[in-house]
């Protein structure tokens, strides 16, 4: 077994509220988590630069930089662009959330919240994490493994950071291989029915997966006046 399978996971919390730090930290480390915290976004980023984290545990609205921005920082850097991140929004925050699900946090908690369920939510996330290195939950496709709950996409080894909507969208592809897919469908089932984009933003997406994942160009086919098509497994290049 790998020796930090046995070592306690390491979560990080960025929180400004000392209250809640303290009360997050407490109940965290009473279900054995190694837990440390900081109380800004700038200092938070110098840690997990630092130091390797299994989860963070980030706050929206943090003094300076906020949440979302720590978020994409952390997105951003190949070295995190991985690490799960659960934000903590205080209720009406709506449509910080959806940009926050653009950026690709993993799971959302809404303040107020009993600590007990941050507790439920975290070991969830673990425990899907753990089924997927169990060998569950991975999808494979012309050598671009797709991770669903790492939500992390990787060709001949190289990982890739994919955002959010980018990894839903090309998860969609995979599960809908040889199905011709239209804009509205794809709009409909990865943006769901209550968003607002056009069908443009579809083809912003399908432009950006192309571009970090060249493997994909001759199988992810434009199909003219209709949509887009993944090809079957067995199909030959286009
Ligand atoms: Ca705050």
């Amino acid at each position: 077994m790998e020796k930090r399978q046995l070592m306690a996971k390491k979560i990080f919390i960025i929180e400004d509220e000392k209250d809640i730090r303290d009360l997050l930290e407490y109940y965290l480390k009473r279900e054995g988590y190694e837990v440390q915290s900081a109380k800004d976004g700038d200092l938070g980023l110098q840690r997990i630069r630092k130091e390797r984290f299994d989860l963070i545990l980030l706050d929206l609205m943090l003094p300076q930089m906020d949440g979302l921005e720590v978020c994409r920082i952390i997105r951003s850097s190949p070295q995190t662009a991985n690490l799960p991140i659960v934000m903590l929004t205080a209720k009406g925050e709506e449509a910080d959330r959806i940009v926050g699900l653009e950026i690709g946090a993993d799971d959302y908690i809404t303040k107020p919240f009993s600590p007990r369920e941050v507790v439920a939510r975290i070991k969830a996330l673990f425990r899907r994490m753990e089924k997927t290195k169990a060998g569950e939950e991975i999808h494979e496709y012309k050598g671009i493994i797709l991770n669903l709950w790492r939500h992390e996409v990787s060709c001949q080894g190289e990982v890739h950071a994919l955002t959010f909507k980018e990894f839903n969208l090309l998860e969609y592809f995979f599960k809908n291989k040889g199905r011709v897919l239209t804009r509205d469908i794809l709009l409909n089932e990865v943006w769901g029915y209550d968003y607002f984009g056009t069908t443009r933003t579809v083809d912003v997406h399908v432009a950006r997966l192309r571009q970090k994942l060249p493997a994909l160009n001759n199988y992810l086919v434009a199909i003219k006046g209709m949509g887009y098509k993944l090809l079957e497994e067995s199909a030959k290049k286009c």
